[in-house]
């Protein structure tokens, strides 16, 4: 039987900008009522275009930036108002996330054992020696040598840093590891490898993955399910078969239709005319309607409900209104 390990309910995260030309404040509308489960054991991926709110959204999940309202509720805890040092500890024992740039996610001025030393030093009460030990254990679960902790993180290659990311994220043997575009900096021939690694280490500790990505390919390769976000919502989910091989709302067909190589049953490439709206001035009815191929008079007015396919896919679309 599958077990949740997130709930997120009717989430939304806002944030303020100021205009460059006018110095007026804008209101960016960044995450839109997202209600979405995560299954213990499963890596769920998340794709839509850059600008999507797929980001914010992680790290509303890592409780780096505030929520305007909703729930995530991890192992039955709602963890948007924790802000007690303890609790804090605990969140961050299970949660953790490894970041898109491996150049920046780690302290030059710093080894990379001390780099992996900081949270346990942080977060736990361990000595010293205990301390050392899983270090070690987890430069090598990543497959990088134990003489690595005496090293800086320029004397390392991308992909080298991103594994130290990664033993980073492991040092508190989290349940939880959101990956936010974890290999987009990386070049391609390295990509397969920390995809492999990432694969490896969610059976080997038992993961649960949210996996953040705009390649297709690579949700395709690692993901068990898929959600499509745009402008701040999830308008599809499904496993990821159901996704590839019959996408249901228009916009994750256009996705897929732009990588034929994938061999969804899309063949011909749909192409999507007009920009994407800004999250400061979200469009009525349905958010896709200024773009979509198929829209209808009702999609400007009335936001499409959530329609079901099967226990484990559904979109929302006024396309599928009649199956109600
Ligand atoms: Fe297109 Fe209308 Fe469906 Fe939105 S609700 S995706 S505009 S057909």
């Amino acid at each position: 039987m599958t077990e949740t390990l997130l709930e997120i309910q009717d989430l939304n995260v806002e944030y303020k900008t100021k205009s460059v030309l006018s110095g007026k404040e804008k209101t960016i509308h960044a995450v839109n009522g997202v209600n979405l489960k995560i299954n213990k054991g499963e890596i769920l991926a998340i794709a839509g275009e850059s600008g999507c709110g797929k980001s914010t959204l992680a790290k509303a999940l890592m409780k780096l930036i505030d929520v305007k309202s909703g729930k995530i509720n991890i192992d039955g805890t709602n963890i948007v108002n924790l802000r007690n040092h303890k609790e804090l500890q605990n969140f961050y024992k299970k949660v953790q996330i490894i970041f898109q740039n491996p150049y920046s996610s780690l302290n030059p001025k710093m080894k990379i054992g001390d780099i992996l030393k900081e949270s346990l030093e942080i977060n736990t009460n361990l000595g010293k020696a205990e301390i050392q030990k899983i270090v070690e254990e987890k430069i090598s679960l990543v497959g990088l040598d134990k003489n690595s902790l005496n090293l800086y993180p320029h004397e390392f290659s991308g992909g080298q840093r991103q594994r130290i990311a990664i033993a980073r994220a492991l040092v508190l043997n989290p349940e939880f590891i959101i990956a936010d575009e974890p290999v987009s900096a990386l070049d391609v021939s390295i990509q397969a490898q920390i995809i492999n690694l990432l694969r490896e280490l969610k059976e080997k500790l038992n993961l649960t993955f949210l996996f953040i990505s705009h390649d297709l390919s690579v949700i395709k390769y690692l993901s068990d399910r898929i959600a499509i976000m745009y402008l701040g919502e999830i308008v599809e989910t499904g496993l990821t078969e159901e996704i590839f091989s019959s996408p249901k709302h228009p916009y994750t067909q256009a996705l897929l239709s732009a990588v034929p190589e994938l061999g969804t049953n899309h063949k011909e490439k749909i192409s999507l005319t007009g920009e994407l709206p800004s999250p400061e001035n979200l469009p009525q009815g349905c958010k896709f309607h200024t773009r979509c191929p198929q829209a209808m008079d009702i999609c400007k007015t009335i936001s499409p409900k959530e329609i079901d396919f099967s226990p484990t896919h559904n979109c929302k679309c006024h396309l599928y209104n009649s199956m109600v």
